[in-house]
């Protein structure tokens, strides 16, 4: 794929390569193969970000594990909005089971503070997160983060699931935003 790609108004040179984010999937898969692979849990796709980490995480996961989908949405165009809106919500009983979340990009940490305590609230014996990017300078809560493919800076970024205004979702590499 290109060096540069533009999208509406922006345009973003790439920064991840898909080989090295396809390692970074891989060795996510490892570390949560050895914490889960006897706990039969569910694996909270948060919609449509992470559709893509997703799909390439859960081929490589070799344990009893079931899926299941939320949809929230706190970012317009480039900005976080502050304000959490549940789109498409949790539809089963999962009480007693240990939640893995999975998620495109953790920035403020809002999305993942807003999740863990409505999944708690349902029941849930645990949850962690596994998250393809996290931008540690912008995570302002308290929670741990507990699988991580990439550390990024603060900076906008698109590809691999990760949309401008929906575009750019099925880029194989990340692209970070000229400056
Ligand atoms: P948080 O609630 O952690 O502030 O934001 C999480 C959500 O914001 C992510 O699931 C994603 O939808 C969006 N987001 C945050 N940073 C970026 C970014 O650099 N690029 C894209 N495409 N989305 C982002």
């Amino acid at each position: 794929m290109s060096e540069k790609v533009t999208l509406l108004d922006k345009t973003f040179v790439k920064y991840i390569t898909a080989d090295k984010i396809d390692e970074a999937i891989a060795k996510v898969a490892a570390d949560i193969m050895l914490e889960y692979r006897y706990d039969d849990p569910i694996l909270l796709i948060t919609l449509n970000g992470a559709i893509v980490f997703a799909v390439d995480l859960l081929k490589q996961l070799d344990f009893p594990c079931r899926i299941s989908c939320v949809k929230l949405s706190s970012y317009s165009g480039t900005e976080s909005t502050g304000t959490i809106n549940s789109l498409i919500g949790l539809n089963e009983d999962i009480r007693g089971k240990r939640i893995l979340i999975l998620e495109d990009i953790v920035d403020t940490g809002r999305t993942y503070v807003h999740l863990h305590k409505m999944l708690m609230d349902a029941g849930a014996k645990d949850v962690r997160i596994a998250t393809m990017t996290m931008k540690p300078e912008a995570y302002k809560a308290d929670l741990p983060v507990h699988y991580v493919g990439f550390s990024i800076p603060n900076k906008f970024v698109v590809g691999r699931g990760l949309d401008y205004d929906g575009y750019g979702r099925n880029l194989p590499d990340i692209y970070q935003v000229e400056s």
